[in-house]
């Protein structure tokens, strides 16, 4: 008997993080708070913490868009993700290398959420073009 199983290929990064965006998503099912946000963090942010910090408890985090994005994540229609907070960006982000084995797992496991929040903010097109699409 044929198997018709292939390996799926191993998880890459791309030369240029505002062409992913992954790791500025949380996964499916995450609450409103996502990466955390330390004291250092906070005092960082500045004013704009009062929009981008939730806290549930006494512990704070960067609130979530309903799209699973990071608040502070701005997503360009032609497929560019920024940070609008980079040179404050919390530690965490600052730690994650590209190319890591922890931005691998981000990529294994969450490169389907930018391409959905892009297509998302992208026009939809007539019925009879979108028929037989994924939508
Ligand atoms: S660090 Fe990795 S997961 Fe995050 S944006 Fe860059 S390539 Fe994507
Ligand atoms: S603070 Fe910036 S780098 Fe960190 S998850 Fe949010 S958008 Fe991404």
């Amino acid at each position: 008997m044929v198997s018709l199983y292939v390996e799926p290929a191993p998880a890459q990064a791309p030369t240029d993080c505002t062409t992913c965006g992954t790791c500025c998503f949380a996964a499916a099912g995450d609450a409103v708070r996502y990466v955390p946000v330390t004291g250092d963090d906070h005092a960082r942010l500045g004013d704009r913490a009062d929009d981008l910090v939730v806290f549930v408890g006494n512990k704070a985090g960067m609130r979530l868009e309903p799209s699973g994005a990071c608040a502070a994540l701005v997503i360009a229609p032609e497929g560019r993700f920024t940070c609008a907070v980079y040179a404050d960006r919390p530690q965490t982000c600052r730690d994650l290398q590209r190319g890591g084995p922890a931005c691998l797992g981000e990529i294994e496991r969450k490169a389907h959420r930018p391409r959905e929040a892009l297509l998302s903010l992208r026009p939809s097109r007539g019925p009879a073009e979108g028929a037989g699409g994924r939508r």
